[in-house]
């Protein structure tokens, strides 16, 4: 007899029901649902002897989502840059999970290893990054740091006749990693987790975080022709500011440095004519590093890396065994190009979203949200109690409130007051950060549902909200 009843069919159109429940969701429905964390389970029930049934825990666990989850994929969620889902990706992502393609290996999955050889192909002439390069789709940005910042580590330990990924880095000096105020913490930790070190982070900033070209030309100088990496920013996500690739690569080129560029979301820069300056030169980096699950909408996890040198990554990432396949670059094996070795289908999601809407539809999107940012950045001006505190060249506006009658010395604590209201009020979500030494909350534009009513609401939401807590006190 089978261990579990074979009731998935029945299943699907259960979950099917609730997910038009979360599809259809009114407008108007809070973001953070009141019972965000007070109607969950406690966190210490025991494992159940018996089970009850499938019908009964998807039941429980769709009632629980409606009830509780944060609609982060929806119109009105701004924190950090967190994306939606497009259409055709949710319904290739819910294919993902019931074909299970272990995408590890081309034998296992000859549909899953191709499907992702044409996405990194359509990503690449999308981001205008040249066709020979290599790529591999990974977890996120973070991953993709790590792809690209590994390959760097094996070009640096090449360039000192060692292979570091046989042999290790002990004994050889620290890798100088060089950088502007903009580097992201993702960067940092895949430094820390490749060995290479957090600390190895040489930075040249000035005070707004921008690179200091000078500082940085004299480091390399000061390297006496010694090998270094540098890892830039192509959109920080304070306000969405960009390193001069160009510039950065120029140096790359002069001091034979490794250029690695962390594009998570401001790669999609390259999509609209309006925007591509910002990311000029992104075609001359060794590396570069995006996220499918931020401007792309496809659903979490995903992102990608693409390395110029594609005859670095099978050493680096090679998972060798007497029964497993090796490095195959005809038909790909992308667990031995890669982090994991065995994964998810995730190209199923990118290739059905990029079929299903195309170059033109990514590019209707990213403007969108540029004329929304704009929008925004329009209406924080209009209004004498709020201050915008940085250019808006992407789609990331920062601002406070700070209106005339509040001494400086009090605008951080009142604008921290007004981010955690805006949390618990939960018509519309986003957070704060400090920018330049100010509290300042920083709503990141990037759900393809997002319209000028949602982005008209932070504005309402912050002024009402500012008031309240005038009259109660921070
Ligand atoms: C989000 C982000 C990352 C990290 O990406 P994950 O998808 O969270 O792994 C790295 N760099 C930048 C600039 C980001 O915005």
């Amino acid at each position: 007899m089978q261990p579990f009843p074979d009731d998935s069919v029945e299943l699907l159109e259960l979950v099917s029901r609730y997910q038009q429940k979360l599809l259809t969701a009114p407008p108007d429905q809070l973001v953070r649902p009141e019972a965000t964390e007070s109607g969950l389970p406690p966190g210490d029930l025991a494992l159940p002897e018996d089970g009850i049934g499938a019908d009964s825990a998807v039941t429980e666990l769709s009632e629980r989502l409606l009830d509780t989850a944060i609609r982060s994929a929806g119109p009105r969620f701004f924190h950090f840059v967190i994306g939606g889902v497009t259409p055709a990706a949710l319904a290739a992502d819910m294919l993902t999970s019931t074909a299970d393609q272990n995408t590890g290996m081309w034998v296992s999955s000859p549909i899953g290893a191709h499907t992702e050889v044409l996405a990194l192909r359509w990503l690449r002439e999308l981001f205008g990054l040249p066709v020979e390069w290599a790529g591999v789709i990974t977890s996120g940005a973070t991953m993709a740091n790590f792809v690209g910042l590994a390959s760097a580590r094996r070009w640096w330990g090449a360039e000192h006749g060692v292979d570091v990924d046989v042999e290790g880095l002990s004994g050889l000096p620290r890798i100088p990693v060089l950088a502007s105020g903009h580097l992201h913490s993702s960067a940092v930790k895949s430094l820390g987790m490749l060995g290479i070190g957090r600390s190895s982070v040489r930075f040249h900033r000035n005070d707004d975080g921008s690179v200091d070209l000078a500082g940085m030309r004299a480091d390399l100088a000061s390297l006496g022709g010694a090998p270094a990496i540098i890892s830039a920013s192509a959109g920080e996500v304070n306000a969405g500011a960009f390193d001069p690739i160009e510039e950065l690569a120029d140096l790359a080129e002069e001091f034979g440095a490794w250029l690695h560029v962390d594009g998570a979301f401001g790669l999609f820069a390259a999509l609209s004519e309006r925007t591509r300056h910002l990311v000029a030169g992104v075609e001359r980096a060794n590396s570069v590093g995006s996220d499918g699950h931020k401007w792309l909408n496809v659903p979490y996890d995903c992102g990608f890396a693409f390395v110029r040198h594609p005859e670095l990554l099978g050493p680096i990432f090679s998972n060798t065994a007497a029964y497993l396949p090796g490095v195959d670059l005809e038909r790909p094996n992308y667990g031995n190009l890669g982090p994991e070795s065995s994964r998810r289908a995730r190209a199923f999601a990118v290739w059905a979203t990029l079929a299903a809407y195309g170059r033109s539809g990514y590019r209707r999107m990213v403007e969108r949200h540029l004329d929304l940012a704009q929008h925004l950045a329009e209406r924080v001006r209009a209004e004498p109690s709020l201050e915008l505190l940085a250019d808006v060249p992407l789609n990331i506006v920062c601002f406070r409130y700070h209106p005339d009658d509040v001494a400086e010395a009090e605008l951080d604590a009142l604008n921290t007051a007004i981010a955690a209201e805006v949390i618990t009020d939960g018509r519309v979500h986003f957070g704060s950060t400090t920018y330049r030494g100010m509290v300042a909350f920083r709503p990141a534009i990037v759900n393809w549902r997002t319209g000028t009513a949602d982005i008209d609401l932070i504005v309402q939401v912050v002024l009402e909200l500012a008031q309240r807590v005038r009259e109660v006190g921070p």
